[in-house]
């Protein structure tokens, strides 16, 4: 086999391999199919004569990076020559270390809380034997925190004047300028607070301010920077206490009072819901709106609460009863009162067309006028004569002013006795009006009339008349007139009123004719 056939099979592997036609892959395979061959070629055992002459370390070395060409041999070896001593590598740590270990005591003597902390684990850290791992996680963890590190809030401190935020002793120079700045216009921003806390120490519902709070309250205006003393704080305590304790007597005097108004309130409602129809949707919105108050703070007031909403559900249940019986009942109200309308208009009519005096029981000014007329058609067909005689009371008007309307009734009661029992049965008595009475007497003349009106005119001066155990002095005037002797009978009434009129020019208590 020469060259030219090796070189060829050479190739022919590389194919088979899958492997690209690279200088390396080449040698490799060209050695591979030379020695097959019988061939031995210098080139491809110069690997093996170098790798002998390595110390022992090495050849371990040379081994595990399995190094199959020349030019990765020449690379082990740059990378061994770049490599410092252990020695040198030792000494390089420590320093490193200690270094380290000074940085971090800085940090921690710094002013900041999560650095300083940090800083200390991290010592503790170095200052044992720690794995890679755990170093690792603390770079971690440094990281981490100048990441999320804000100190955005040195910016505020801006408003306060010149900040630097790269020199914080210069920034807190800085700040006590502005405090001694604020401590020049003291005097005014206490005066403002010192009117503040004498308002807020004024009772809020008591109406008088304690002697205590006022002397106080005083102090504290006339000057302001007693504030800044530490004694006054126990005084403005004191005073609060005492306003508060002001306070708590008024509400509980307040509450007191309507206390007993509830009471009184309570027993007016139980009366009233016997007697009102109160809507019962009024109460039960009295009710709702208690029922949102509860819960208020004060326990008095629970109290208060607790008796208005027992009087709104007393009411409630009452006058849902009474709706409830007034429904059932305003049936038969509607039909009572429709009944008793009728009854009205029944009586009003009975009344209309009653004959009898309602005071006397003699006949009335209707049946007279009725019986009259009857006398009249009985003169006309039968020429039957006929009397009137008019009586009427002497200053009976004084007799009511002097003993009162109830007296002038019995006077008329009794003068109405009288005429009944002096007439004769078939004789017509009646009340005409007022204290105003006639007598119609059939079949007389004249001086019958005068003779029965004297009589009457007689027994009532006599009588003894009784009131209330007084006794009231009483005559009447009478005028008498015949049929006969006029036209008609509008002219006979007439007469007697005329009569009567003479009767009472000439004296009273006495008869006249016409
Ligand atoms: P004279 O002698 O002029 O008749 O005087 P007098 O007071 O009787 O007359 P006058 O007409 O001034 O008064 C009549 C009084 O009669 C006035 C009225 O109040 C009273 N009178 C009329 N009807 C009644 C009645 O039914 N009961 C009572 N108690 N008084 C009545
Ligand atoms: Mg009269
Ligand atoms: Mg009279």
């Amino acid at each position: 086999m020469n060259i030219q056939e090796i070189i060829k099979k050479s190739i022919k592997r590389l194919e088979l391999e899958g492997k690209l036609l690279t200088p390396d892959f080449y040698a490799e395979a060209f050695c591979k199919e030379a020695s097959k061959a019988g061939f031995n070629v210098e080139d491809c055992s110069k690997l093996d004569k170098f790798k002998s002459m390595l110390n022992k370390e090495f050849q371990e070395e040379f081994k595990k990076y399995h190094l199959k060409t020349i030019s990765e041999f020449a690379h082990f070896l740059i990378s061994r020559l770049n490599r410092t001593t252990p020695s040198h590598c030792a000494n390089l740590l420590e320093s490193q270390t200690v270094f380290t270990r000074r940085v971090l005591q800085v940090v921690e003597a710094l002013h900041n809380k999560e650095a300083a902390e940090l800083a200390r684990k991290s010592l503790e850290l170095l200052n044992r034997t720690s794995s890679p791992a755990e170093i690792d996680q603390y770079r971690q963890l440094w990281i981490n925190f100048i990441t999320t590190y804000d100190d955005t809030f040195l910016q505020k401190l801006k408003l306060l004047g010149a900040v630097d935020t790269t020199n914080l002793r210069k920034t807190v120079e800085n700040l006590n300028l502005q405090n001694a700045n604020f401590a020049l216009s003291k005097p005014f921003e206490l005066s403002n607070v010192a009117s503040l806390l004498v308002a807020s120490l004024v009772p809020s519902i008591a109406s008088e301010v304690n002697e205590k709070i006022a002397t106080i309250s005083q102090k504290i205006k006339k000057d302001p920077s007693l504030l800044e003393s530490s004694s006054i704080e126990a005084e403005i305590k004191s005073a609060i206490s005492l306003r508060i304790a002001l306070d708590k007597q008024s509400v509980k005097e307040m509450i007191e009072s309507i206390d007993g108004v509830l009471d009184k309130l309570s027993l007016r409602l139980i009366e009233m819901i016997e007697s009102s129809d109160n809507s019962t949707i009024e109460i039960q919105k009295i009710k709702k709106e208690l029922e949102s108050y509860n819960g208020s703070g004060i326990a008095n007031f629970a109290i208060a609460h607790k008796k208005l909403y027992t009087i709104a559900v007393a009411l409630e249940e009452n006058t849902q009863a009474l709706t409830k019986d007034l429904k059932k009942h305003s049936g038969e109200v509607a039909i009572l009162s429709k009944r008793v309308e009728q009854l009205e208009q029944e009586l009003e009519r009975a009344k209309e067309q009653s004959k009898e005096d309602f005071l006397t029981k003699l006949f009335n000014k209707r049946a007279l006028d009725e019986f009259m007329n009857i006398k009249e058609a009985e003169f006309a067909r039968y020429q039957k004569n006929f009397t009137v005689v008019f009586f009427d009371l002497d200053f009976f008007k004084a007799v009511n002013d002097t003993y009162g309307h109830d007296a002038g009734d019995a006077v008329l009661f009794t003068f109405a006795k009288i005429l009944k029992q002096e007439a004769r049965n078939v004789d017509i008595v009646g009340r005409y009006g007022g204290e105003e009475f006639i007598a119609i007497l059939g079949e007389t003349d004249l001086d019958g009339g005068v003779i029965f009106a004297d009589k009457v005119r007689s027994k009532v001066q006599n009588a003894r008349m009784m009131y209330k155990e007084r006794r009231i002095e009483l005559t009447v005037s009478c005028g008498v007139s015949e049929r006969k002797t006029r036209f008609s009978l509008q002219s006979t009434i007439k007469a007697a009123d005329e009569a009567l009129y003479k009767a009472k020019q000439n004296g009273r208590n006495r008869v006249e004719t016409k």
